[in-house]
């Protein structure tokens, strides 16, 4: 589909399925190189954005790893509020443990700080940020971004996983908002 509709938006294809993939099967190898059997990192998907990238990066990594979920909310329509709604279902003992956060988008950065700060509390050894996505234009934040699979300009993009107000998580492809400014 080269548009698509939600609510009262419209979108137009950006990053095709096939280019997300090897994105990530790039990603994925740079890991492997990384990581070793000496330890077992904790792969913390923040649901619900990343819950393709985490399904489709954790096919490639041939080391062994744990995965658990969480949830937190700091958007409302097309733009960050900046402020974390909630953090939800940190259940696995992060004591002492690499956490790799594992992200749809990181924008301003709010987020992983927040949860940075929150995991680091917790008592990780190492918080690790793992994304999708990086808007650098927008993010200004000093925790270093050490897994991108691609980086995007300052638009809002939707699909695989990313939604508008809740719709269009299930597209394979990534879309862009499709406003006179960032028509082609
Ligand atoms: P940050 O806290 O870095 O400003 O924003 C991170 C979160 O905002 C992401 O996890 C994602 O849920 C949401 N977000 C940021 N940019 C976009 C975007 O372009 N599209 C969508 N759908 N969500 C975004
Ligand atoms: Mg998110």
């Amino acid at each position: 589909m080269e548009r698509i509709t939600l609510h009262d938006k419209t979108f137009r294809i950006f990053i095709p399925h096939n280019e997300i993939q090897k994105s990530i099967e790039e990603l994925a190898k740079k890991m492997n190189q990384d990581f070793n059997a000496s330890e077992v990192p904790l792969f913390l998907s923040v649901l619900n954005g990343s819950f393709m990238f985490t399904s489709d990066l954790l096919k490639h990594l041939n080391f062994q790893c744990e995965l658990s979920f969480i949830k937190v909310s700091s958007y409302s329509g097309v733009e960050s509020t900046g402020e974390l709604k909630h953090i939800l279902g940190l259940s696995a003992d992060i004591n002492g443990r690499t956490v790799v956060l594992v992200e749809d988008i990181v924008d301003t950065g709010a987020t992983i700080v927040e949860l940075y700060k929150m995991l680091t509390e917790a008592g990780a050894a190492r918080v690790v940020i793992c994304t999708l996505l990086l808007k650098p234009d927008a993010y200004k934040k000093d925790i270093p971004v050490e897994y991108v699979a691609m980086k995007i300009p300052n638009d809002f993009i939707v699909g695989y996983g990313l939604d508008y107000d809740e719709l269009g998580r299930q597209y394979k492809d990534i879309y862009v908002l499709d406003t006179p400014s960032n028509q082609k």
